[in-house]
């Protein structure tokens, strides 16, 4: 079996996995918050995770907020930045990319209904945010900007946007930059401290540890205003007891990340190589920002002609796991936002599915999902030309 779905849900790694068992069957459990001292003890163990965190996502632990993952930080980020604008008459514009993540588009339409609206900036045919209109927009629209909220890579094609220059471009016009690192957080080393990103976000289950667990990392702790109410747990920044266990997993699944990229450069050859022979051995492929700098294991590709969904089905049939562009938007009849966005009709949108396998296993996985890929168009193709010219 491969499992090549990892950029929608990465699986937990095996030594998670016995962690947790362990844990579980040592019944130690407790509220992290209670004064007595099994409490304190789990308190003293989430706040190690903590400071694990911060330390190979390049932050102080005052910075790291655990929480239930990106979603939840986006929609917080949002929050803390558009609240007190409110009431501002002069800021009312919210900048994003065409190519942001579903839970972006939804959360400016939930903050349209306090008078804000949206900017989309366009992406080149290669999936980059384009630098040049950001700056022209961003110029054009001096005085007006509430934020800039752009993804550091994108969950379908993997492409790698130029978010060190935007944030620099935001710290130039002093506007708040929410970065959606969902796809890079713990996957590329991209410290926190090092960039003007006034926010960033973690989803645990992108990185092999349990799913439901996240973290916001936020710039500025003080001016930070809390999205969800409660009992004064995260410092008064985030209410509801929290998953300590989980936030456990969270710092072991940063190192185990950690010590797993050492691999990157052979697996991005090794894609490329993948990349380069199935073109070869199909010339008609077409593979979604192949000339950009890209995560090192994914792949957007597709036969046109050939229906994504019956590619998918067809790999499944072989023991590979793979999508039609972002897992949350499988069962929807509509093409890929980011592709339509990069100039690709909606037919070549509906060819195209994402393949993302685990960077430890990827060099191994690449020749055996090249030879199903072949034998599957083979396959497919022979079908569709039956039903063109049935005999
Ligand atoms: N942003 C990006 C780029 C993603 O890929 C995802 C998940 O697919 C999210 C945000 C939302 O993450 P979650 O569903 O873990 O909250």
């Amino acid at each position: 079996m491969i499992y090549a779905d990892c950029n929608a849900s990465h699986p937990i790694h095996p030594e998670i996995s016995d962690y947790l068992k362990q844990r579980l069957d040592s019944n130690l459990f407790a509220n992290p918050n209670a004064i007595h001292s099994r409490g304190r003890q789990l308190l003293t163990g989430m706040e190690k995770a903590r400071k694990i965190c911060a330390e190979n996502l390049g932050a102080s632990p005052s910075q790291v907020f655990f929480n239930s993952g990106a979603t939840e930080g986006l929609n917080t980020a949002f929050h803390s930045v558009l609240k007190p604008l409110i009431n501002d008459g002069h800021r009312k514009t919210i900048l994003v990319s065409a190519i942001e993540h579903h839970c972006i588009d939804e959360i400016c339409r939930y903050w349209q209904s306090f008078g804000f609206h949206t900017v989309t900036l366009p992406v080149t045919p290669q999936g980059l945010i384009d630098m040049n209109s950001i700056q022209k927009t961003l110029k054009s629209l001096s005085g007006k900007v509430a934020l800039v909220s752009v993804m550091s890579a994108n969950n379908e094609t993997g492409v790698i946007q130029p978010y060190a220059e935007i944030a620099a471009l935001c710290q130039e016009y002093r506007l708040p930059f929410i970065c959606d690192t969902c796809q890079t957080m713990g996957k590329l080393p991209i410290p926190f401290n090092q960039y003007p990103i006034d926010f960033a976000v973690l989803s645990g289950h992108k990185i092999g540890a349990l799913t439901g667990t996240g973290i916001l990392l936020v710039k500025s702790p003080a001016s930070f205003i809390p999205f969800i109410m409660g009992a004064g747990q995260e410092r008064g920044k985030r209410g509801g007891t929290q998953n300590y266990l989980g936030n456990e997993t969270l710092a072991f699944a940063l190192k185990i990340m950690e010590r797993e990229h050492a691999q990157a450069d052979k697996v991005i050859k090794a894609r490329l190589e993948f990349e380069h022979v199935l073109k070869t051995a199909i010339p008609q492929t077409e593979i979604a920002g192949a000339s950009s700098v890209r995560l090192p294991t994914t792949t957007m590709l597709g036969f046109p002609g050939i229906h994504s969904q019956a590619l998918q089905i067809e790999l499944e049939s072989r023991n590979i796991f793979v999508t039609t562009t972002s897992a949350c938007s499988d069962n929807e009849p509509s093409s890929s936002k980011t592709l339509i966005a990069m100039g690709y009709n909606d037919s070549i949108a509906r060819s195209m599915i994402r393949i993302s396998p685990l960077l430890s296993n990827a060099v191994n996985d690449y020749p055996l999902m090249l030879e199903a890929l072949i034998k599957s168009y083979r396959h497919l193709s022979k079908i569709s030309d039956q039903s063109v010219h049935p005999d």
